[in-house]
């Protein structure tokens, strides 16, 4: 399933993420999901692994023309010189020559100035033709704002937490208001089982009402997740390295959730976040440097 995007390019909907998979296993994690037919991969320069995709890519043999590609700037290189030069350094990493869609990680609360002027190499990577669509991740409805009062072309896309115990009906219409595709990241949910990220989170992976509508279908929790993201209109990037749970993950075409159903998984939101909040300064954490090719 494709979703065309507000500047006219073509995405397929669901992708593989590679977030936490080890650089030794990002490869072969690759290489199986393009075998069992994903064509699109979102990456990160700060996930350490752009090589290993790039390496999982080659290994596939596609054409560069048939492959979505998603990463996504750090902090640390925000600032209009050094994010041009990000875009050196991931496409250098990756080996390819051009990304199909480049974004920036997250908002930096404290430095917006530094956000705007990473968004304004990105409007330049685009006219140059070095990415054919930009975006951001984690922004709220405040970020939107002032990105949009600041620059030209309107992301395409903003990746931010969302599964079914953290919907964001706020982001997504904030999104949707200017045409803006929402990106589900943890789309099933990873951000609230993932060991070490905090004590009082519920896994939606267990949740009783989601497997109880995914029997009724004949199909997993985690597929159940994917097709409600994919029926509402998201793209979402589940990220597996395991080769079963990879192709289990994209076998979602033959099955379609009722208005009731979707209504029921809606209404399981918390609205309470499992992952960082956007605008909680993290200085160490931002300052961390991406290394060069
Ligand atoms: P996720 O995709 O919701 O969940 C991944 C977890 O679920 C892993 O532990 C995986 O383990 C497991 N899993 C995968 N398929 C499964 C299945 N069919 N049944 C049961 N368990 C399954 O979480 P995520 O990695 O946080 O999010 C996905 C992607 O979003 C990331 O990889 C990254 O690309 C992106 N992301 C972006 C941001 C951001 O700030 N922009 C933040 C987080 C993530 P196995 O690998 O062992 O299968």
């Amino acid at each position: 399933m494709n979703i065309t995007l507000n500047n006219g390019i073509v995405m397929p909907a669901l992708g593989l993420g590679v977030f936490q998979s080890a650089p030794e296993e990002t490869s072969a994690a690759v290489a199986a999901a393009l075998a069992a037919g994903y064509r699109h991969i979102d990456t990160a320069a700060a996930y350490g692994n752009e090589r290993e995709v790039g390496e999982g890519i080659r290994r596939a043999g596609l054409d560069r023309s048939e492959l979505f590609l998603e990463t996504k700037v750090w902090v640390s290189d925000y600032g209009y010189e050094p994010t041009l030069h990000a875009w050196e350094k991931a496409t250098r990493k990756l080996g390819v020559d051009y990304l199909d869609l480049l974004i920036l990680h997250q908002p930096a609360p404290d430095g917006f100035e530094k956000t705007i002027a990473a968004y304004k190499a990105l409007e330049t990577l685009l006219a140059e033709g070095r990415v054919r669509a930009i975006g951001v991740s984690n922004f709220m409805p405040h970020h939107l704002e002032q990105l949009l009062a600041a620059t030209d072309v309107v992301p395409a896309v903003n990746q931010v937490e969302l599964h079914p115990y953290f919907t964001q009906p706020d982001v997504q219409s904030a999104n949707a208001a200017s045409d803006i595709l929402t990106q589900a990241w943890s789309p099933i949910g990873g951000i609230t089982f993932y060991p070490g990220w905090g004590d009082d989170r519920q896994n939606v992976m267990a949740d009783s009402t989601l497997a109880a509508i995914a029997r009724t279908h004949g199909k997993s929790p985690a597929q159940l997740m994917l097709r409600w993201h994919l029926q509402q209109g998201r793209s979402a990037i589940p990220k597996s390295t395991n080769p079963v749970r990879i192709a289990e993950n994209i076998d979602i075409f033959d099955f379609e959730l009722s208005a009731a159903e979707l209504a029921s998984i809606d209404a399981l939101n918390t609205g309470k976040r499992s992952g960082p909040d956007p605008d909680m300064p993290r200085p160490e954490f931002f300052a961390k440097a991406i290394p060069e090719a």
